[in-house]
């Protein structure tokens, strides 16, 4: 008994990889042609106010070759919020906060998923989208915040708070994922945690987005460490001088800020209620509480707005470049996979989040 249920774990164990399934292809050409002018002009034009002129020769011709390339290999690629606008508006097929572009991507008629953001996003992914070949560019691009915890931390703090329930960020490993009673993005994290009845829940690993939900709700909020480390770097003084020398300015930020800043904000959301917030609102003067890269990307379609920009930037999310976007759909690689007994367990805490009653 003992050693077929072993045998079967051990098979189970083994993450199916995919890539195999798929033919290698050619590099392309990458030549500034009047022919690669041409076809990209329209997709320079929506970036033209971002990426110098003298820069899309450059560009251009990777961004050719990668829409070629993602019709050849019927590719749909993901872009978070965060990814330079050349990867944003003119090669991405869906973009959005992480959990909007794996729930999409479920639902796109595609063979291959390019996850342009960091490695828990993918993972994300490859759990929404078993059957799929996700790839990442660039394996190396990590997160702050998901490396603060592990799946043994997890374990740990059930041991020291027997019944506890665990709400996990999305924001972290498929591992931790699957220690959690359920998971939570930044737009609701209160009412995941409220969704339990109960008059304590843990809320890891974010210290200063379980901080924010404490404001929120009566329920007891225990939490962990973990920080990101772009949201972190903010202070209050800093964004009080930029309101005094920018006067109207409106101070929108991301609960993965400290408390302080959250404090002088005029509002606070996730990515996408932040967006969400300046479509609606469009203050003359605006500054976005969060990584820089998603000004840029909102800035095309709301000229009317100023964004004043301090530059915070993700050096995991710039991780991701054309070439690194190209060389993924030529040799498709680097595959995400995860172990399939984590799998199931990390999915079914996404699910219960999705399936949660609003
Ligand atoms: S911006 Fe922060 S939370 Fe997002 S990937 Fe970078 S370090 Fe992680």
């Amino acid at each position: 008994m003992t050693e077929v249920q072993t045998t079967t774990s051990r098979e189970r164990r083994n993450a199916v990889r995919l890539a195999d399934r798929f033919e290698p292809l050619e590099m392309p050409e990458l030549e500034y042609t009047d022919a690669v002018a041409r076809e990209t002009e329209p997709l320079y034009q929506k970036v033209k106010d971002v990426i110098p002129a003298i820069e899309w020769p450059v560009m251009a011709p990777y961004v050719k070759a990668i829409n070629d390339l993602k019709k050849q290999r019927n590719a749909v690629i993901l872009a978070h919020n965060y990814q330079t606008p050349e990867i944003f508006h003119c090669v991405a097929d869906i973009v959005g906060d992480s959990l909007q572009l794996a729930q999409q991507a479920a639902r796109a008629d595609a063979d291959i998923i390019v996850q342009c953001g960091v490695h828990f996003m993918a993972e994300t992914s490859k759990l929404l989208n078993p059957d799929k070949l996700v790839l990442i560019p660039d394996m190396q691009a990590g997160c702050s915040l998901a490396a603060s915890i592990t799946g043994a931390d997890v374990r740990l703090l059930r041991e020291r708070h027997p019944g506890v329930p665990v709400v996990t960020y999305v924001n972290t490993s498929a591992e931790v994922k699957a220690e959690s009673d359920i998971c939570c993005t930044s737009s609701n994290a209160i009412q995941v945690v409220e969704s339990f009845g109960k008059d304590t829940v843990l809320c890891i690993p974010d210290e200063y987005l379980a901080k924010y939900v404490a404001t929120k709700t009566d329920v007891r909020i225990l939490t962990w460490k973990g920080h990101c480390e772009v949201h972190e770097r903010f202070t209050a003084d800093e964004l009080l001088a930029y309101k005094e020398a920018n006067p109207g300015l409106e101070i929108i930020a991301h609960p993965e800020c400290p408390p302080e800043v959250i404090t002088v904000a005029d509002f606070t959301g996730s990515t996408s209620g932040m967006i969400g917030y300046v479509r609606d609102n469009k203050p003359a003067k605006a500054l976005l509480v969060t990584e820089c890269s998603m000004a840029s990307n909102i800035a095309a379609d709301l000229p009317g707005v100023d964004f004043i920009r301090p530059c915070n930037l993700c050096p995991h999310m710039k991780r991701i470049t054309l070439p690194k976007i190209l060389d993924s759909l030529v040799e498709l690689k680097e595959e995400v996979t995860v172990d399939p007994l984590v799998a199931d367990r990390a999915r079914l805490a996404v699910e219960r989040m999705v399936n949660l009653k609003s």
